[in-house]
């Protein structure tokens, strides 16, 4: 049923626990799509292999391996992790994939994406519903995202007047006066190739064309780094002729075009049974509940 309203894409990115029948049926419904470890979850597991040492600075540092966003970062901080913590070092080597959940290996794109928390406060919101027959469960569900698709829909028509939804702009705005300042030089005038030395001295490589950088920050979160946007500024400062707007430079996921495309649908809930009209061959349907599979194990009481 899923596939029907989401088909299958390489593009499409499943995240979850590591709950293998869950993986595999996702991977023969959707054979396209990639799948990653929930960075929280793995750190919740990752951490009680820490022994004596601090858990929660372990799981940290966990989830700070999973958001690096270049291999050589990533590599000098998993060095430093293996002396500092082995037993968990070799936990993770032997017991995990780091495709799965190391941003920089990850081989699709999922852009700020690393835990399933949307998911958890989706099942903290529904916690009662969950509880209740089917027909009032959907009614209260279907509810919940028509309060939330109106309250996106009035936060869209306030973005009315910026191209980028207000996570980027604000985003952007405040490392404007910053980006204004870095020293960029132009390497390539057909390709917008620019160098970029930062406050701290060190060179950076954009490509306006590819929307790439090379600190990858821009080339994973879909919207320009800091040396992206200087880029852009130089650009736009001192080429004759350019009419490049920034929002072109970001993900179309971004824009609020698309943003208030994707809250454009207005969602009612079922009716009262009253005023339902049922066709003839649909009343004539007899629907029996399918026979029930008596699981194993001891009976649950309440
Ligand atoms: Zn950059």
């Amino acid at each position: 049923m899923l596939k029907s309203v989401i088909p299958d894409s390489s593009e499409l990115v499943f995240m979850s626990e590591r709950n293998q029948s869950l993986i595999f049926a996702i991977g023969s419904v959707f054979p396209e799509a990639h799948h990653g470890h929930c960075l929280w979850h793995l750190k919740e597991k990752v951490k009680w292999h820490a022994g004596n040492v601090n858990k929660v600075i372990v799981g940290h540092r966990f989830m700070e391996l999973g958001r690096y966003y270049t291999v050589d970062d990533f590599n000098s901080a998993y060095d430093s992790f293996e002396k500092r913590y082995p037993a968990v070092y070799k936990y993770v080597q032997e017991h995990t994939e780091k495709d799965k959940w190391a941003r920089v290996f990850f081989p699709r794109d999922r852009y700020n994406f690393d835990t399933i928390n949307s998911v958890e406060s989706m099942k903290s919101v529904f916690k009662e519903a969950t509880t209740w027959v089917l027909i009032p469960m959907l009614d209260c569900i279907v509810r919940k995202f028509s309060d939330w698709f109106t309250q996106r829909k009035e936060a869209v028509s306030r973005s009315i007047d910026t191209s980028l939804v207000p996570l980027v702009e604000n985003y952007l705005h405040g490392l404007w006066a910053v980006a204004q300042k870095l020293s960029v030089r132009e390497l390539n005038s057909y390709e917008l190739k620019y160098e970029i030395t930062d406050t701290a001295g060190k060179m950076f490589w954009v490509s306006l064309v590819e929307k790439s950088c090379t600190c990858k920050v821009w080339d994973y979160e879909k919207f320009p780094c800091l040396h992206g946007l200087a880029a852009y500024i130089y650009f736009t400062t001192n080429v004759d002729g350019n009419d490049l707007n920034i929002h072109e430079l970001c993900s179309k996921y971004y824009w609020t075009e698309l943003w208030a495309l994707a809250y454009d649908r207005t969602l009612c809930v079922v009716p009262d049974m009253s005023s339902w009209n049922v066709p003839d061959q649909i009343k004539e349907v007899k629907i029996i509940p399918p026979d029930r599979i008596r699981g194993k194990g001891r009976k649950r009481v309440g």
